[in-house]
């Protein structure tokens, strides 16, 4: 008898048909003789509505109360779903976060994970119930109720697959797995059988929708295979792994692109020791991540900086930049929001030449302007005008030639 965690997204348990749907998929399992716990989100897109209905009664809901409020998404979606089991005749429960033993921070809308206690989850497994979990939320120490961050529930389930020691972590989505570019750009896209965790992490964290970071990160860290598969169809899907089997011939795997993105330049910056703290560390105290950061080469001890963030906190950044910039003496700062990121990822690129050079040839041919350039060891990514996102995605497809992957 394996021990399954599945994860039914939003979408997957919009309303009462797609729920007793999603019912009768976990009855299939526990027919086959698994014991099952089941992570869910909320229906649609009640998060966003509840979201809403806070801003309608305050202009800054206080953030207790916020994830307290946007909690309750979860708990509708799961206690729907064991009555949707119990009338199949299974037996079933559900339980919050915090009573599956989701313990985090108090970072709250952002709560990290500490520990999982799965003492109770265990209990009910023994007594022969498929338990259901209400995703995306914990306890603090205090059982103050926290959430993880939008998309969180993927991060439940798999903190809870890896506690669990469970066999495999299912994700079922809106979308038949992992693509090597978003098949709606691409139409040659092709699914993959298996990819890595790093090529995943790398991915998620440069605008593939399919699955929250963090959950690949936790995959990776406690090497807990991950299926992502459709909830809508039968077919197979892509398993994130350890090892991408000897198969793969294509040492380019996929392509994502990202449209939050905007750059801040700042103009004639004074260059000595501690200029780019002084920008960079009030950022970070408010949380706000910095991606691709270029420094020129100074002349005569005058600089330009530029860096991007994501377009949605563009406004909070440079309500802090432009005190800064005051400050340490630097000119101007400039700002573009009609950005966007092109990323080809793929380990094998590592330590073989000619993959930078391919993509910059690629761009150029479509007379595609790059305005930055960043890379890890297994990816390359150019920031371009997001109008021409579509004709660059296209394009590096066929030039790394991932139809055949
Ligand atoms: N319901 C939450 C959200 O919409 C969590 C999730 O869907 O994973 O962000
Ligand atoms: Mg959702």
């Amino acid at each position: 008898m394996a021990l399954i965690v599945q994860k039914y997204g939003g979408s997957s348990v919009a309303d009462s048909e797609k729920i007793k749907s999603v019912a009768r998929r976990i009855a299939r399992a526990k027919d086959e003789g698994n014991q099952l716990v089941v992570v869910v989100s909320a229906m649609g897109d009640t998060t966003d509505e509840l979201i809403r209905m806070a801003q309608q009664v305050s202009e800054q809901p206080d953030e207790r109360e916020l994830d307290m409020l946007l909690s309750t998404g979860e708990l509708i979606s799961s206690t729907l779903l064991v009555m949707a089991l119990e009338s199949l005749g299974y037996k079933a429960v559900s339980l919050t976060g915090g009573q599956a033993g989701i313990q985090t921070d108090s970072s709250y809308s952002q709560a990290r994970i500490l520990r999982v206690d799965p003492q109770r989850i265990l209990a009910e497994l023994e007594k022969g119930n498929i338990v259901i979990v209400a995703g995306f939320q914990g306890v603090t120490q205090d059982m103050d109720i926290t959430t993880l961050g939008r998309g969180g529930s993927d991060t439940t389930a798999v903190a809870l697959a890896a506690s669990l020691n469970a066999e495999v972590c299912q994700i079922y989505t809106d979308v038949e797995g992992v693509y090597t570019a978003d098949p709606r750009l691409v139409s040659e896209a092709t699914k993959l059988k298996e990819i890595g965790y790093e090529e995943m992490l790398e991915l998620a964290s440069y605008g593939a929708k399919i699955l929250h970071p963090r959950a690949v990160e936790l995959g990776g860290l406690y090497d807990m295979p991950i299926l992502v598969a459709s909830s809508f169809s039968d077919s197979p899907g892509t398993l994130i792994c350890k090892e991408a089997s000897m198969e793969v011939r294509n040492k380019a795997r996929g392509i994502a692109q990202d449209t939050n993105v905007a750059k801040i330049t700042v103009i004639n910056v004074p260059d000595h020791p501690g200029i780019a703290a002084a920008i960079f560390e009030p950022l970070a105290k408010a949380n706000i991540s910095v991606d691709t950061i270029v420094q020129n080469a100074s002349i005569e001890n005058i600089t330009d900086l530029t860096f991007t963030v994501a377009r949605s906190d563009l406004v909070k950044a440079m309500s802090i930049v432009e005190p800064v910039i005051k400050s340490i003496g630097a000119k101007r700062c400039v700002t573009d929001s009609t950005l966007a990121k092109v990323s080809i990822v793929g380990t094998g690129m590592q330590n073989t030449p000619g993959y930078a050079a391919r993509m910059f040839r690629a761009l150029y041919e479509q007379g595609i302007n790059i305005q930055l350039i960043t890379t890890s060891e297994i990816r390359i990514t150019c920031i371009i005008a997001e109008d021409r996102v579509k004709d660059a995605v296209q394009a590096l497809h066929k030039a790394f030639e991932l139809e055949i992957a």
